[in-house]
């Protein structure tokens, strides 16, 4: 059932150690879960009957955490990859039971317990409270008192023991239990009490600090099923916590466009942001994309309006995300996507300037996540179609307005110095030197050179009237050639006509 392969020599190796000097030593955590379904850990823990102390004293090189005695060592890697840098770290903490937790967010004092039984015990889930025992050569036992296995197997998150209890000593496990019942994969299910008990608890996470708040959220959303595990937030109660700007959204009703209400249709577009694997940050965006709607709703029933929405929006987001404590460069980003989603198209009846003043405004790297979050809303409510014509005609006017324009402003010479090189006035045979030397150009990027560009205006400027403006207006011809031929293969290129 355990592939032994999958467990490093240096894991082994370090329960081999704490062996050879009296002490008992468990893999215990995240990498047991992940070992037993099939996965491949990437952090190992141990715990054991050894103090802080004496893990310190058996392992040299060693990273002491005070806080709760987890010793963190290196060990030599025998395996050389980039990421390890020749050394895998492991966690080794001591044997702990939680006593008593006033305040739902720290146990008052950590006490070190006598076996691992008891240590499984103080864990939050059943699949995370498995223990895997280990002796030479290969030899492997797996210890589970809650019956984490089978829960694994049948796909449920079951808090160890008496779920209330174990909400109350830490109401950040509310958070873990949803978390784990999305990230896990498909079809997993929160056992009906441990649900019950989520609900009891949901308002303690209150006092919990907005870091651990955001990271679970960001873990959540950062799974293929997100939209599932804010729902599953919602259901239990804990939304209000977290976002309760978003929680009441539930039961806007929208105007005729719509068929979903403001909570469910943000959920829909989320749905398929999962299904299109966006990024985390076009995933939060299309989450709060209508989150100003409440606030600004005029009227009921089909003709509503929500005037505004996308400012008043971005202003509720901004606020949001900086109590959860984002990064600043991340609540920028996802504001403007949330400004933004309702940015105006229709051909023919919005003008390149109008486009050009988009991109300005969003800034073209940011271009792309707005289109997502856009075709998430379309989605979102009901149509069938992310991508109408409409929106790769916008794609072309964008990509068509960032083109250079074709023009003598390219050249490595300009009228100026024609006329220096020449020595005549200003007047209509500068400009058709320029014209000339453009299509000479165009023809050969290569000759963009001044050297070369002087050498043609002194042969040229010895020409007469008459066939210098022959040779200008077939250079022209031939820009407006180049100009619709490359317009034809930007229009190509998204499908429009
Ligand atoms: P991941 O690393 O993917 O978040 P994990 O299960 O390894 O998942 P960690 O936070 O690394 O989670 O914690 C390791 C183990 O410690 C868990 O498997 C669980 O047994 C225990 N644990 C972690 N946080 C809590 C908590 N808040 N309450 C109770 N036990 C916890
Ligand atoms: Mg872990």
């Amino acid at each position: 059932m355990i592939e032994f392969d999958k467990i490093p020599v240096e894991v082994t190796d370090a329960i081999e150690i704490l062996q050879k000097a009296g002490f008992e030593a468990y893999i215990v955590g995240g990498c047991v879960r992940d070992l037993l379904r099939g996965a491949t850990p990437t952090d190992w823990d141990l715990a054991t009957n050894a103090k802080p102390e004496e893990i310190q004293a058996i392992f040299p090189d060693n990273f002491f955490e005070n806080k709760f005695g987890t010793v963190t060592v290196r060990q030599k890697s025998k395996k050389l990859t980039e990421e390890n840098n020749n050394v895998l770290e492991i966690e080794i903490t001591p044997y702990r039971i939680e006593s008593k937790y006033t305040d739902k967010r720290h146990p008052d004092k950590v006490s070190w317990a006598e076996s691992i039984n008891q240590d499984l015990g103080r864990r939050d889930l059943t699949i995370n409270a498995i223990a895997i025992g280990y002796s030479k050569p290969n030899n492997i036992v797996v210890i589970d008192p809650y019956g984490g296995q089978k829960d694994l197997k049948d796909k449920i998150i079951r808090a160890v023991g008496n779920p209330n209890e174990r909400f109350m000593e830490d109401a950040l496990r509310l958070m873990r239990a949803v978390r784990f019942s999305v990230t896990l994969g498909k079809n997993w299910v929160i056992e009906p009490a441990t649900q019950q008990a989520i609900k009891n608890n949901a308002q303690w996470l209150k006092v919990i600090s907005a870091e651990r708040i955001r990271d679970e959220l960001l873990k959540i959303m950062m799974s293929p099923s997100a939209h599932e595990g804010i729902e599953k937030l919602r259901s239990l109660g804990l939304l209000d916590y977290i976002m309760p700007e978003l929680a009441q959204c539930w039961g806007i009703g929208q105007n005729k466009h719509h068929i979903y209400d403001v909570y469910h249709h943000s959920l829909k577009a989320l749905e398929y942001a999962d299904k299109k694997n966006f990024g985390i940050d076009v995933k939060l965006a299309v989450l709060l994309h209508d989150i100003g709607k409440p606030v600004v709703k005029r009227g009921e029933g089909p003709d509503s309006t929500f005037y505004n929405h996308e400012i008043v929006g971005a202003n509720i987001a901004q606020k949001m995300l900086k109590r959860l404590k984002f990064p600043k460069k991340e609540i920028e980003h996802i504001v403007l996507l949330v400004r933004y989603h309702l940015f105006y198209y229709n051909v023919g009846e919005v003008g390149e300037s109008a486009v050009r003043r988009l991109v300005r405004n969003v800034g073209i790297q940011n271009i792309e996540e707005l289109l997502q979050v856009r075709q998430a809303d379309r989605i979102g409510s009901g149509c069938p179609k992310a991508e109408p014509y409409k929106l790769r005609h916008l794609r072309y006017l964008m990509e068509k307005t960032a083109l250079d324009p074709i023009s003598a402003k390219m050249l490595k010479i300009n009228g100026s110095d024609i006329m220096k090189i020449l020595g005549i006035p200003p007047g209509p045979k500068v400009g058709k030197i320029l014209d000339v030397l453009l299509g000479y150009v165009l023809d050969d990027p290569q000759q963009n050179r001044r050297e070369f560009l002087t050498e043609q205006t002194l042969a040229l400027g010895n020409l007469d009237e008459k066939e210098l403006t022959k040779m200008a207006n077939a250079a022209k011809n031939r820009k407006e050639q180049i100009e619709t031929k490359r317009d034809e293969m930007t229009k190509a290129k998204y499908w429009v006509t």
